[in-house]
């Protein structure tokens, strides 16, 4: 079966990409997957949004070949027509404040000191997104080959105040 888009029937799905539930009604992005664990298919569901910064190929498939009016449509194209011009964009979980000094960067391979922003990274594989470590925020631009990566960060970053996204902001600017 296809890959689809559908109304949640139910408040109960919860989003691959951000791991917040999918409300009822919303529209939803279901990829299908063989199931690893029996015959046939498995369906994971995104936010829309959230397929086309972690999953935009199959996203940008799926809305090539709907004719469903889809909302937002010229935007998800667009997010993952960006994500896809760089192979390690779609790794972007999310940015925080490092609560130890332990974790080393994956680009500049130096420790990302206590309090400093460090960019959540994650690797997909069949369905899932497994942690995949931290970069620096500056060494942003070395690691994804391009500093124009703050929508994603932004997006899988809810819980930051409108003062930690102006200062991210800027400094990404
Ligand atoms: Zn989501
Ligand atoms: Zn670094």
């Amino acid at each position: 079966m296809p890959n689809v888009f559908e109304p949640a029937a139910s408040g109960r799905s919860k989003c691959r990409g951000c791991s917040r539930p999918i409300a009822r009604g919303e529209l939803r992005f279901g990829e299908r997957l063989p199931n690893p664990f029996a015959d046939g298919e498995m369906t994971i569901w995104f936010h829309p949004l959230c397929a086309a910064y972690k999953r935009p190929e199959p996203l940008q498939q799926a809305l090539a070949e709907t004719q469903d009016p889809i909302p937002d449509r010229e935007r998800l194209d667009d997010a993952a027509r960006r994500q896809l011009a760089h192979r390690r964009l779609p790794r972007i979980s999310g940015v925080e404040r490092a609560p130890s000094g332990q974790a080393k960067c994956r680009s500049c391979r130096e420790p990302i000191e206590r309090g400093g922003w460090r960019i959540r990274l994650v690797f997909y594989e069949e369905g899932q997104f497994a942690p995949g470590g931290f970069v620096h925020l500056a060494c942003a631009k070395n690691y994804f080959e391009t500093g124009d990566i703050v929508e994603p960060l932004l997006h899988f970053s809810p819980d930051l105040s409108n003062g930690e996204r102006n200062e991210l902001r800027s400094f990404l600017a």
